[in-house]
């Protein structure tokens, strides 16, 4: 097992795209003005919160908004008449009484059931055309698509495994839903993580079954077969770029837990990886695998998504909706408003929230921390999809390493070298060397 931790701790990447290339950082291959987007970054593995589903109804493959305007916001109603909230709390359902949030006014079930089935459009939303839905290969009532390359995709690289409907392929879905139970009601950073352990499996197969396919060669299933091993590094590589820090090594120190109870915290997060980890091999355990299914693998994959600092968000069509709404001549928006304004009012504060989850950037995981950056990772108002941008934040020359900051940068030395050192390093950059005492 030790063996098996360092080589995947080691696998280098190659990976090689026109405008970058990357070694043990991302060197520019050609000049970028600033302002210029360097690239533009897909994700490798991501998940929505388990709260935001409430809110937004996205692909589970790339994120971006599915049904229509109708459907998101008869939908969000719905769950709320059923008593679920976005925070997971059960309010008090049925009546017409206003709910719990103060200013929420509520609508009558036929007028939401009316939205969410088509029957009722909404003035304008034609301006504002979302995918049709998709549903899952599986059969699940979870994931949703928009399209059908992306049901096949997601059913391809991560789905199949981790699926709780009939045509799921875990032999064990009782137990993936208490998986999927216990991470829902603990910490959702443990779905992602299985993401990543279900594709490798699924890479692994794949991988196998070409090499039977192309040599006629019998591949054993005995883990201890030397031809096994490559097999699975090889499936791990995509990985591999993320892999820095243990979960509990790594996981910031909440405000409301005081230093000196730091090692029983640490201990207490390893424990419900450790929980986390026994319901995911119960799941979806794999002997050929086995490697992967070691509480340092679990911990140092949960450390990726920990450590990586952009989340995976993308802006809510509905918002728009009512700003374009707002935005109509006095005449065309006073009659709109006729219609709009009870859902408006139903829907409250929460109109506008974003899709939010958890997201691992490959490219971005790579790029070395600067105090002074010359470049920036994050998501512009326009990506409406899972994807992130890299901006220049000034002239970079061919060949120079492009950087990004980890951290709040305008923060001082001393704080910034105590964020940084939650990623394992001390950050020996042209500014800090400058600054240091
Ligand atoms: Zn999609
Ligand atoms: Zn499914
Ligand atoms: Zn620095």
């Amino acid at each position: 097992m030790e063996s098996m931790e360092k080589i995947l701790m080691y696998v280098m990447v190659e990976w090689c795209d026109a405008v970058v290339k990357i070694t043990v950082g991302v060197y520019s291959e050609v000049d970028f003005r600033e302002d210029d987007l360097i690239l533009k970054d897909q994700i490798l593995v991501g998940a929505q919160h388990s709260s935001n589903k409430v809110n937004c109804m996205v692909c589970s493959f790339c994120f971006q908004f599915i049904g229509s305007i109708e459907l998101q916001i008869g939908r969000k109603l719905y769950l709320e008449e059923l008593g679920i909230s976005a925070d997971g709390e059960c309010g008090s359902s049925g009546g017409m009484e206003c709910s719990s949030s103060s200013e929420k006014t509520r609508l009558s079930h036929t007028t939401i059931q009316s939205l969410m089935d088509g029957c009722l459009r909404l003035p304008y939303s034609e301006n504002f055309p979302l995918p049709p839905v998709f549903p899952c290969l599986g059969g699940c009532k979870e994931a949703y698509y928009c399209s059908k390359s992306c049901a096949q995709a997601d059913w391809d690289s991560f789905h199949s495994l981790l699926c709780i409907g009939h045509g799921s392929s875990s032999p064990n879905r009782e137990a993936l839903l208490k998986f999927m139970k216990h991470a829902d009601e603990t910490n959702d950073i443990f779905i992602p993580a299985a993401k990543v352990i279900s594709s490798t499996i699924l890479r692994y197969r794949k991988l196998k079954a070409a090499r039977v396919e192309q040599q006629g060669k019998h591949v054993t299933s005995d883990p201890h077969d030397n031809c096994i091993f490559p097999l699975l590094l090889e499936a791990w590589k995509p990985v591999s770029m993320g892999f820095k820090r243990r979960w509990w090594d790594c996981i910031a120190l909440p405000d409301d837990v005081d230093s000196c109870d730091e090692v029983d915290f640490r201990m207490q997060i390893k424990d419900l990886a450790f929980e986390s980890l026994q319901l995911l091999k119960e799941a979806i355990y794999n002997r050929e695998c086995a490697p992967l299914f070691s509480l340092d693998i679990y911990g140092h994959i949960i450390g990726m998504f920990e450590l990586n600092n952009l989340d995976l968000v993308v802006a809510s069509p509905v918002e728009d909706y009512f700003l374009y709404i707002d935005d109509l001549p006095l005449s065309q928006k006073e009659e709109a408003e006729k219609t709009t304004k009870p859902f408006l009012d139903a829907l409250g504060e929460d109109y506008s929230v974003s899709c939010e989850g958890t997201a691992f950037f490959p490219l971005q995981s790579c790029m070395n921390h600067s105090c002074i950056p010359n470049a920036k990772a994050f998501k512009r108002e326009e990506d409406r999809d899972g994807r992130a941008t890299i901006l220049a934040l000034r002239p970079i020359s061919k060949e120079e390493e492009i950087t990004i900051s980890y951290i709040d940068e305008d923060l001082p030395y001393e704080e910034r070298q105590l964020l940084l050192a939650d990623y394992g390093f001390t950050c020996k950059c042209p500014r800090c060397v400058e600054e240091a005492p």
